[in-house]
């Protein structure tokens, strides 16, 4: 996957500033933000998109939840925040991902 942006991100080829990181995601900020708080929420497996995700890797999904809940609780996006995950043209980079913008 060496030609994954996010697979490097992940493999720390690339630099980002993680926010958070385990085994099964990385959380960083988007390098074009598009609010205040702009983060992507990245599994480390790479899945190329939505449609891609496999019946035994739908697991992931509530993994990637549990971290934006804890993201908005600690970055106090209470009172606004969005949740975006990005399909067919609309999606940029082909690894799954989902995008936590709040005020
Ligand atoms: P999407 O259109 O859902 O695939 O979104 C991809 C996002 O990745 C865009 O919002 C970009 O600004 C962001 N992005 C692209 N390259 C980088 C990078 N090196 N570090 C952080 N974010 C990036
Ligand atoms: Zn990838």
């Amino acid at each position: 996957m060496e030609e994954c942006l996010f697979c490097n991100i992940v493999n720390k080829k690339i630099p980002a500033t993680f926010v958070y990181q385990d085994s099964e995601i990385v959380v960083f900020p988007d390098i074009n933000p598009k609010s205040r708080v702009h983060l992507l929420v990245v599994p480390t497996l790479h899945v190329k998109s939505f449609l891609d995700l496999q019946d035994d890797q739908f697991v992931v999904l509530t993994k990637l939840a549990k971290v934006i809940q804890s993201l908005v609780k600690s970055k106090k996006l209470e009172n606004g925040y969005q949740l975006i995950f990005n399909g067919g043209h609309y999606q940029h980079v082909p690894h799954l991902h989902w995008h936590l913008l709040g005020d």
